[in-house]
């Protein structure tokens, strides 16, 4: 991508409305454009951040044979009255609307309901099971508070994942492959060695669900873990009577923020019984389907990973979800006709600053953008047929054969 062909630029100061440190230095980067609280628009920079952290996740679920789809957002509001979703006061985020026609729709703020009547056109026998099926998908929630960036959108990216089973044994055995999915994942953005499996009220038998939670000051949730964080739990099971359970106690435990990176779920008979999600079994007996649900806060991860790779100077993304590897500058007349040459045919791994700019403003803008590796070629590094190039999160720099740069 070349920077002279974008339309869009860095900002020197953050706008007032924008309180959260990652919605600041994002919009300053020039990664993502604000419409309203809890609103944002993904641009170029921010679009390939986003579709990173997708094909991250994407791949670790289609090694588990998980299928990919994408629903609508738009919602009869019919099956969600079946399981006493569709209530105001049961649900109070939804965002609902009329149809010109006549009829009420509902912007979809998950997906179980929908995705049940989905599968139930395809499940007969037990033969049909298991399977599980996600998609990326856009939900609409009434946030009453809207004031953390994209860490709490109005309208955000997750990643939702349902399964379906004929019994407990195979959804306990799917769980465990997404838990081992899920720290992949953690690990491959970055965030692994913050990020840890906490207990949370809401399992149906089971008693507990798991969040995944990341460590972090600005998180909306407050966490209780023990000396080596082999024990994490959340505030509503943070409980004499489950510790008890644990065979710990309260003082064994400290307490952080957390922001709450995804969770796991298994929903058994919850949703599968009220919408009548059946199979015939092999003794032709009808049964009813288990179900488990796992969700990833796609864009709630972007806006973590912004919150904790960043310094005074702006952004530090982590190679595997950057949007370019390299930030490419040239200096001088030998410079910058190399430059022209370096960039051709590497125009998706090398943010090119081919601006009629400062050196210095072309280096703070790598900065604030955070790209890994920025590479400078100036008549003087070519004397010696090399680069300058600077890790952003280290700050070393070193000389580099130009024959080297790209290994
Ligand atoms: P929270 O407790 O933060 O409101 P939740 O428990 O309602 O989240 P789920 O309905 O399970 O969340 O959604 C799955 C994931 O989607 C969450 O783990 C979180 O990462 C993300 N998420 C939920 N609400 C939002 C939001 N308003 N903006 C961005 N991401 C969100
Ligand atoms: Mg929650």
């Amino acid at each position: 991508m070349r920077l002279s062909q974008t339309f869009i630029k860095t900002l020197r100061e953050a706008p007032k409305d924008e309180t959260a440190k990652n919605g600041a230095l994002l919009t300053r980067a020039g990664y993502i454009h604000k419409e309203m609280a809890g609103v944002y628009d993904y641009l170029p920079l921010g679009l390939r951040v986003l579709n990173n952290i997708e094909n991250i996740i994407r791949d670790e679920l289609n090694k588990l044979g998980c299928e990919e789809v994408l629903m609508s957002a738009l919602q009869n509001p019919e099956p969600w009255e079946k399981t006493g979703r569709f209530s105001d006061q049961e649900v109070d985020i939804w965002f609902k609307t009329e149809l010109s026609a006549g009829g009420e729709l509902g912007l979809a703020p998950t997906h179980e309901e929908p995705i049940i009547e989905m599968v139930k056109k395809y499940v007969s026998s037990y033969k049909d099971l298991p399977f599980a099926v996600y998609q990326f998908q856009n939900k609409f929630r009434n946030e009453l508070r809207a004031k953390s960036g994209i860490l709490r959108g109005r309208e955000f990216l997750m990643k939702d994942l349902y399964s379906f089973h004929t019994t407990e044994a195979d959804l306990d055995r799917f769980y465990a492959e997404v838990e081992g999915a899920y720290e992949r994942i953690y690990e491959r953005v970055g965030l692994g060695d913050c990020t840890y499996e906490t207990f949370a009220s809401g399992g149906i038998f089971s008693k507990f669900s798991h969040e995944y939670q990341t460590e972090l000051p600005v998180g909306e949730d407050t966490i209780y873990y023990n000396e080596n964080h082999s024990l994490v739990l959340n505030k509503e099971v943070f409980e004499d009577d489950i510790l008890a359970e644990f065979k710990v106690k309260k003082e064994d435990f400290k307490e952080t923020n957390g922001a709450e990176v995804g969770n796991i779920f298994k929903l058994m008979f919850k949703y599968s019984e009220p919408l009548e999600l059946k199979y015939a079994d092999e003794d032709n007996s009808t049964k009813t389907v288990y179900m488990g649900c796992y969700g990833i806060g796609v864009s709630r991860l972007m806006g973590v990973i912004a919150e904790k790779y960043s310094d005074d100077k702006g952004l530090i993304w982590p190679e595997s979800v950057a949007p370019f590897k390299y930030y490419l500058v040239g200096i001088g007349e030998k410079g910058l006709a190399k430059v022209e040459e370096l960039y051709q045919g590497r125009e998706n791994e090398i943010l090119f600053d081919d601006r009629d700019a400062r050196p210095g403003e072309k280096f703070a803008d790598s900065e604030l953008m955070g790209i890994p590796y920025r590479i400078v070629v100036s008549d003087k590094t070519l004397t010696s047929d090399s680069a300058e190039v600077t890790n952003r999160l280290t700050g070393e720099t070193a000389l580099v054969k130009l024959a080297e740069l790209f290994k």
